[in-house]
């Protein structure tokens, strides 16, 4: 069974995990990418600090995947948080666990990792042909445009590997949706995640505090209520505590028209602390006084209360407090697809069978964000890249088997 060919359409995580697993079981494979190199948004992600998995209990870790849990489990018990530790290790690239469980490369970027990696896939003979832009299905197999034309490959199989959506200038633009669904197969719109949102600040707001973080706040949607930070923009709010409300506020604008994040401004003290606070303060002192002092709030967060406060809550120090402890932020939209960090939709599981091949397709496969399921981010999105990168590449090889 060794020595086929297989073609591996997109060299991201998830192709070049493929790549790995399948050259080392013989096979002759050939990975395309269109832009001039490849894994640009792993390399983007590196800019931020690769975190690259997490170090949270397991079967947690399992279960954010959302709807897709249950359909990933089996691709992740095989390539395990842990297990991406020690490739990475294998590599040269030692990782920590930061404070919120987070993994990170010691070095803190992805470039030396996918140095080491790109030099071990060569040496296991994989091809790399960048500027080989897959434009679609021909009768007789895959059409390129490549620096010197169009082209057509055959092979024996087919891994896509061609991402989600976001950041389209990095490669992934998603434009073989409407090839795949010509073929039957079901695709599902793509849509933002982990993405910033639109807010309708004053005039004022914005130009005061646009670039500000937040620090320190507690927020609650339907996702859940989770403490952290985020940062005010321009046009809304966007960072680390928006995204793991993103999908939950997605959602619900998209069912209901409105959605709403709660904000704990002053977490750590009581909603009848807080009044009781504010009621002992001079009442002719200023507003910002009474908030520095009543519940240790004030720049930024003092701001955001006057910028949500209704006529008379200001005034009242038990209508004060409860918009302190729990400041409804309505979202007006997603920020667009370009901007966010990844995105959900994608081929749709009910069209993959459990060797990750398309049914409407056989003998071509598919793997990574291009599949529809979503997570936070956290390394959730890298890990599960990886993990049905291999799956796939098993999957190929028990199609070739049979
Ligand atoms: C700013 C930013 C920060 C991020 N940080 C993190 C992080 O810290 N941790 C984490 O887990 N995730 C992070 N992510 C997400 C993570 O990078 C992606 O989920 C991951 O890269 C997806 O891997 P993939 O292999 O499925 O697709 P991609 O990495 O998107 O690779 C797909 C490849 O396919 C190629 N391709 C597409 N269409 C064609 C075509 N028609 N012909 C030929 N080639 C094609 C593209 O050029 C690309 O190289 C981040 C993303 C962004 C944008």
């Amino acid at each position: 069974m060794q020595g086929k060919q297989i073609a591996i359409i997109g060299g991201g995580p998830a192709g070049l995990m493929a790549a790995e697993v399948l050259s080392l079981s013989g096979h002759s494979v050939t990975v395309y990418d269109s832009m001039p190199t490849v894994s640009r948004k792993f390399l983007l992600a590196g800019k931020s600090g690769l975190n690259i998995t997490h170090a949270e209990e397991y079967t947690h870790f399992a279960n954010r995947y959302g709807l897709a849990s249950d359909r990933l489990r089996p691709a992740l018990d095989a390539f395990t948080p842990n297990d991406v530790r020690s490739w990475a290790a294998a590599l040269g690239t030692e990782t920590f666990v930061g404070s919120s469980g987070r993994v990170f490369p010691k070095a803190m970027k992805a470039s030396p990792l996918l140095r080491a990696w790109l030099s071990r896939l060569n040496t296991q003979g994989v091809k790399i042909l960048t500027r080989h832009r897959w434009t679609g299905f021909v009768e007789s197999g895959y059409a390129f445009d490549t620096p010197s034309g169009p082209t057509i490959v055959h092979c024996d199989a087919a891994l896509l590997a061609l991402g989600g959506a976001s950041w389209p200038r990095l490669g992934s633009d998603g434009s073989w949706t409407s090839w795949l669904r010509g073929k039957g197969v079901e695709v599902r719109d793509f849509q933002p995640a982990n993405c910033g949102f639109d807010v309708g600040w004053s005039e004022m707001f914005r130009e005061r505090f646009a670039g500000e973080p937040v620090k320190s706040v507690i927020a609650t949607s339907d996702a859940g209520t989770f403490p952290g930070e985020f940062v005010i923009t321009a046009n809304g709010i966007e960072g680390s505590l928006v995204y793991a409300h993103a999908a939950s506020l997605r959602d619900r604008l998209e069912r209901d028209g409105t959605a709403t994040l709660v904000l704990d401004l002053s977490p750590g003290r009581t909603t009848e602390r807080v009044a009781r606070d504010i009621a002992q303060q001079d009442r002719k002192a200023s507003l910002s006084n009474r908030l520095r002092k009543g519940a240790g709030i004030e720049g930024v967060k003092a701001a955001l209360v006057r910028e949500v406060a209704q006529e008379g809550d200001l005034a009242d120090p038990q209508r004060l407090s409860r918009l302190i402890k729990a400041l409804p932020l309505p979202v007006l939209k997603p920020r667009p697809i370009e901007e966010a960090i990844s995105s959900a939709g994608g081929v749709s599981w009910s069209g993959v069978d459990d060797r990750y091949m398309l049914k409407a397709i056989p003998g071509i496969f598919v793997a990574g964000e291009m599949l529809d399921w979503e997570a936070p981010t956290g390394g959730y999105l890298l890990t599960a890249c990886f993990a049905t990168g291999r799956a796939a590449a098993r999957g190929i090889e028990a199609w070739l088997r049979r």
